[in-house]
This record gives structure tokens, sequence and C-alpha cells, in this order.
């Protein structure tokens, strides 16, 4: 989907949620990490610093007296005891202490098995370490004796903290040795008394009441920080999720129909067109123009005319829920549907029916809709060959092709048309010409085409037609009837009129001083231009210009200009007379012609509509009308022409009727000026 707008929602969701996310993540990370650490460090801290003060202390007391209140004993480097004090628990006679210092040398896993098989524990054990200190285990007392290591440091292997402790709680129904300490957890440590000898000494582990009080504070401090930073995000990140959702109705809604927008009409078409199992279904897109909007807003108010507009986005989607449809208010009096349908026929009665529906919307009103319709057939490769699923899909230029069809319809009933690639051809054509007017008047591409106008008694020239052409470089010649009805709509035709109008006065001019017999040219003068008031000067100065009597120029408007302004086309044609001009009415009994306006126009010709002459004539009504219509603009003291004649039955006919010129194939096709001038002279 080519939108900006939902373009940069998406990316504004996934910065939204991905980032809400990632920092919900990288926090939780953190934060256990933080607390773990502390944890550990706390620990290793407390362990370290207990096991440094008992042997700091016994390196300081190993030589008092003092010592003999500990339960120790003293060991030869063989283990064979020296010495022995206290209600020890270390049998070293079946077994004895186990010699963990002679296999340092020896790899740690055989060490661990050594262990396993001979005394039954399950121990990891650093031994060869020089870093850590060395944890000896007496099977019988399965206490644990630490022996610092040989940088004389006290630092236990973290790795260790879990066995020891695990140990020290299985024992902790030891007799405490500190009466104090809310906590005490006895060990064996071991110290070189001598360089011979090495005293092994119980030990324990005693915790404070303050110290366990601070230790109990502070954990419960880091568990409380932990528990409120995960609580904070947990929020964080619903609240985020539930501002997406809103973000998202507000983002998709109309605000005047409050229901879907044009944006959400575009995803949601696309999804839906994407979809594998939609590959082989065949959707309409369409353009439903409320045509009476604008109108009803002018005589009520915009807030009912919004209110009609909310009604009929509810009628649509009723309507095309059976079809699987989609619809959105687009923009004004704009709406988007999207439907399924199996084919053509079935697709039009239904959307003629939706529409009888939609005229019904409200009861005081019978509204007019139009509906464009662009057809988006099976997924198919160039071959025809059924695919998968659609890749790409325009909805925007779907909608566009449907706003095309649309545009082509008018007048003040609902209608509905389709979209073709004829309509593209069109529009391309409409863009020709509209980048190339102008350079082409400039280069003088149009040129200026004579049709001879006859008498049909004496077969004598008595006039002619100034017909335009285009002679494009590019397309080669261009008959009007390509070009007019664009100019008319675009306003470029009173360029052309002016044109046309200049090169016929010159023509002239030029005929009559190289004594050629001149007859009246006419010149079709565009209803577009008669909207200015001083056309009839324009024109006289024009031909005044070229030095042409004004006698020789006739000045022809079609019957449409007949509806406009009536009194400024009197006044105008009036003029036209003053100043010599004849003026004739074009195209005579082609549309809505009106008797009337022969009755008030001050007309000089009437010119007979090739109509009348075109699909022959069976039973002769046709000929009763040109005869009377004849009479009636002779009795009206009008000339007449009969246009579009071919063939010579027609012209006897109209001979006898007493038509006064025959403007037709049957004497003459539109011909260049010099074929023209040809004729001229020769009279
Ligand atoms: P129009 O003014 O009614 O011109 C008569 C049209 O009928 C001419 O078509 C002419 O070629 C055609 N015609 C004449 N006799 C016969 C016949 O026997 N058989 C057939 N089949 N056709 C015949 P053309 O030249 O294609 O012009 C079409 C229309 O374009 C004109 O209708 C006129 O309304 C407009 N037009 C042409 N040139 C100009 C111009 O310079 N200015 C303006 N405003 N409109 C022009
Ligand atoms: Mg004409
Ligand atoms: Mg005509």
């Amino acid at each position: 989907m080519g939108n900006i707008k939902e373009q940069k929602l998406r990316k504004l969701k996934k910065t939204y949620t991905g980032g809400s996310l990632f920092a919900l993540i990288f926090l939780g990370v953190v934060i256990f990490a933080t607390f773990a650490a502390t944890l550990i460090v706390f620990g290793v801290y407390v362990v370290d610093s207990k096991v440094r003060d008992e042997y700091d202390s016994l390196e300081r007391d190993k030589e008092i007296s003092d010592l003999a209140n500990r339960d120790h004993i003293v060991v030869d480097h063989d283990l064979n005891i020296l010495e022995e004090f206290g209600d020890n628990t270390c049998d070293l006679k079946n077994g004895g202490i186990v010699d963990l210092i002679g296999l340092a040398t020896t790899a740690e896993e055989e060490a661990r098995e050594h262990l396993k098989e001979y005394h039954n524990i399950n121990i990891g054990v650093e031994l060869d370490s020089p870093e850590y200190s060395q944890i000896i285990v007496y099977p019988d007392t399965q206490l644990p004796v630490i022996r610092p290591n040989k940088r004389g440091l006290m630092r236990i292997d973290p790795n260790m903290i879990g066995p020891i402790l695990e140990m020290i709680r299985e024992k902790a129904g030891h007799a405490p040795m500190n009466g104090k300490a809310l906590v005490n957890i006895p060990y064996w440590i071991s110290v070189a008394q001598t360089d011979e000898t090495d005293l092994i000494c119980k030990a324990e582990f005693s915790f404070s009441v303050r110290e366990v009080f601070v230790i109990g504070i502070l954990s419960i401090v880091i568990v409380a920080l932990t528990v409120t930073l995960l609580i904070f995000m947990l929020v964080f990140l619903i609240k985020a999720i539930s501002r997406r959702k809103q973000m998202n109705e507000v983002f998709y809604m109309d605000e005047i129909t409050e229901n879907h927008n044009w944006l959400w009409f575009i995803r949601s078409a696309e999804e839906e067109l994407t979809r594998k199992k939609n590959a082989l279904k065949k959707y309409a897109v369409l353009d439903i123009v409320f045509v009476n909007y604008r109108n009803f807003c002018v005589c009520h108010s915009l807030k009912e005319g919004n209110e009609m507009l909310k009604s009929i986005d509810e009628k649509i989607q009723k309507c095309i829920k059976d079809k699987n449809g989609i619809c959105a208010h687009h923009s004004a009096a704009h709406f988007a549907a999207m439907l399924q349908y199996t084919d053509r026929d079935d697709l039009e009665k239904f959307v003629k029916q939706m529409v009888s529906e939609l005229e019904k919307v409200n009861s005081d009103h019978k509204f007019n809709f139009w509906v464009g319709i662009d057809r988006i057939g099976e997924a198919r490769d160039e071959n025809g060959k059924a695919i998968k699923k659609r890749t790409s899909v325009d909805i925007e230029k779907a909608y566009n092709n449907a706003g095309a069809a649309r545009s082509t319809l008018s007048g003040n009933e609902s209608a509905i048309a389709f979209f073709d690639e004829k309509m593209v051809e069109e529009q391309k054509w409409i863009d020709t010409i509209n980048e190339n007017q102008d350079k082409a008047l400039e280069n003088e591409e149009f040129l200026v085409y004579y049709q001879p106008k006859y008498d049909p008694r004496t077969n004598k020239l008595k006039g002619a037609e100034a017909l335009i052409r285009w002679n494009s470089p590019q397309y080669g010649l261009i008959s009007p009837g390509r070009f007019i009805p664009l100019f008319e709509e675009n306003g470029f035709i009173t360029k052309i009129d002016h044109y046309m109008l200049k090169h016929v006065a010159q023509a002239q001019k030029k005929w009559l001083d190289a004594g050629y017999a001149c007859v009246p040219v006419s010149v079709n003068v565009s209803r577009a231009h008669f909207i200015e008031e001083d056309l009839a000067e324009q024109i006289r100065d024009i031909v005044d210009e070229a030095g042409t009597p004004h006698n020789l120029v006739e000045i022809e408007l079609t019957e449409s200009a007949f509806f406009d302004d009536k009194d400024a086309l009197i006044r105008t044609i009036r003029r036209l007379k003053d100043y010599g001009f004849t003026v004739s009415m074009d195209d005579f009994g082609s549309g809505y012609s009106s008797l009337n306006s022969l009755k008030e126009m001050p007309l000089d010709v009437l010119k007979l509509d090739a109509e009348f002459f075109r699909h022959g004539d069976p039973d002769g009504r046709g000929q009763i009308v040109v005869s009377e219509a004849i009479r009636l603009a002779k009795k009206l003291d009008m000339q007449t022409v009969a246009e579009g004649v071919e063939v010579k039955d027609q012209v006897d006919f109209l001979a006898e009727e007493g038509c006064d010129m025959i403007q037709g194939f049957y004497f003459a096709k539109p011909m260049p000026g010099d074929e023209y001038e040809q004729k001229l002279s020769e009279g």
C-alpha cells in the first residue's frame, strides 16, 4: 500500500512494541543479574570473612593453651595423630583422614573418584588450584576442613560454597560453640602448626542476631526492589498494548461516520486480496457517490449532511455483508467498497439493488447515487495460469479506476458504470491533448478545411463551411470529433474559434484580392464563447484586421448554444447582424430543438441536421418534417442549408422543396484550403 501515513503507522507500531519489549527484557535481565551477583558476592564475602576470622584466630591461638578448649587434633604429615582433644569426632583409625594434600598432585577427577570409591563422598574439590583454599572432607564426620591455599589466602572457590553450606546445614544440630550466636554451624579448619605437624581444629560459622537481621533486611530489600521493578515493567507493557489498540482505533476511524476510514479500507482490502484462500475469488471495487450531498448540506445543514453520510455508510455495510464486503468513507460524498462476485451480470444486478436500497436511506427524500465499478479477477500469471496468491495488489488504483468509470456518469438519476481499458486510452488521449494544445496552436498544426455548399437547382457554389483538422506530427490528421469536445470542456475552444476566424478572414481576403468569385464561408463558434459580452466586437475586429468584407463571413451557432442566456444571445446575434455578418443555426433538429428559439432569434440561416438524411426514410415521415422545416424557415425569412446529404434522391427532393443550399458528400467532402481555392479559381 503506497500510503505514507499507513507506512509511518506500521513503523511506529513496530518501534513502539518492539522498543518496549526490548526494554522490558533488558531491564529484567539487568535486575536479575544484579540480584544474583549481589547475593553471590555477599555470600562469598560473608563465608570468606568468617573462615578468615577463624583461621586468623587459630594462627594466633595455636601456641596458646586456650586452644586446648577447642576440639582439635594434631597430625603429622603422615596423618598420624599426635595429639587429640575434646569431643572431636574425627575417627582417624578406620580409614582416617583422607590425605587430600597427598592427592593434590593427582588429577582432580581421580581425586573425586577416590573420595567416592573409598569414602562414599560426592563432592567437588578443587585440589590443585593455587588460588583457592583446599577443602578436605573427613568421611566419618562429613564436616569439611578448610586449608588455606599456598599463598596463605583464605579464599573459597565459589563453586564450593553450595556443597559446603549443604553439609553445614546437615550438621547444624551440632552443639554450638558460640552460645551468643543465633546460628552456629560447625566445621574443621586445618592450620600448619610446625613444619612437621598440622593442627586440625573445630571451628564454626556463627551468625549473630545483628548479622542475621542485616542479611535478612538486605535480602528483603533486594527482593522487594526486584519485584517492584518487575511489576512496574508489567504495568508499562500492558499500558503500551492498550495504547496501541487505542491508537489503531483512532487511526482507522473516520471522523464523520465514526466507522472505518480510507486507510482501514486499503489495509483490509489488501489483506483480503492477498490471502491464499482468496486467490481464485473475484472482487469488485466500488466508488459510491452520494450525488445530492452538497445540495442537501446547503438546504439543511452540514451536520445533517454528515448524519446522512453516516446512515449511508451503515446501509452500504449492511448491503454488502453477504458478499464478504468491506466499506469505508473515502472523502466528502464518496464511499469505497469491495465485495466478492461471481459473474458480471450478477454483480450489476446486485449493485443496482444496493443503489435502490440507498435511494431510500431517508424517508423524506429520494437520493441519487453514482457507482463506478472496477473488477479484480482471479490471481493468474501472464499466461493465464492460476497462481497461489496475489502478490502485488494496487487497491488505490482499482478505486481510482472505479472513480474514472463513475466520472463518466451524469444526470439526475442514479446510475452505475463499469471501468474498462478504453477509459484508460481515453484518459491518455485527454492528457495528450491537454499537454499539446498550446504548442499545436503556436506551430499552426491546426488546418482549415472547407466544405462547399451548393445550390441544388443550379449546382452552383453558394458558400462553404470552415472545418478544423489537427495535423499532429505525432498522430497524423485528427478529425474535430476527437478534440473539439475536449477543447469545449477545457476552454481552449475560444482560442480555436479565434484562430479559425482569423485564418478564414485572411484566406477570404487573399482570394478576393486574387479576383475569385468569393462566397460566404461559415465559421463555427462554440457556445462556450457566448458568455463573452463583447463577442460580436471580437469577431468584427478579427475580420476587420484581415480587411475582409463582413458579408463574406458567416457565424454558425450550434443548437445547444440556445439553451444558455437567451437575452445575451439575442443581443450578440443582433449586433453581429448590425455589423453585417450572417448568423446561422447549426444542426437544427439534432437535439432538443425549440421552435421557440426560431421565433425569438433573428437568424439568417437554418442548417438542417445531417441526421434527417442519414438512415433513409422508408415511410416518408422524414420528408414531411424536412419540407415543413424548409417552409417554416422561408416564412421566417431564413435560408436553409441541408447538411450530410450523400445521395442524388435527397438532392432532388431538397431542390424540389426549395432548400437553398446543400452541404454534403454528394457534392464535396471537406477539403484543404488550396483545393478549395482551386475550385474558386475554376469559377
Ligand atoms: P458541423 O459544424 O455540423 O460540421 C458538419 C460536419 O458534418 C463535418 O464534420 C462534416 O465533415 C460532416 N459532413 C458534411 N457532409 C457530410 C456527409 O455527406 N456525410 C457525412 N458522413 N458527414 C458529412 P467534421 O468536419 O468532422 O466536424 C464535426 C463537428 O466538429 C462540426 O459539426 C462542428 O460542430 C465541430 N467543428 C468542426 N470544426 C470546428 C471549428 O473550427 N470550431 C468549432 N467550434 N467546432 C468545429
Ligand atoms: Mg457547423
Ligand atoms: Mg452541423
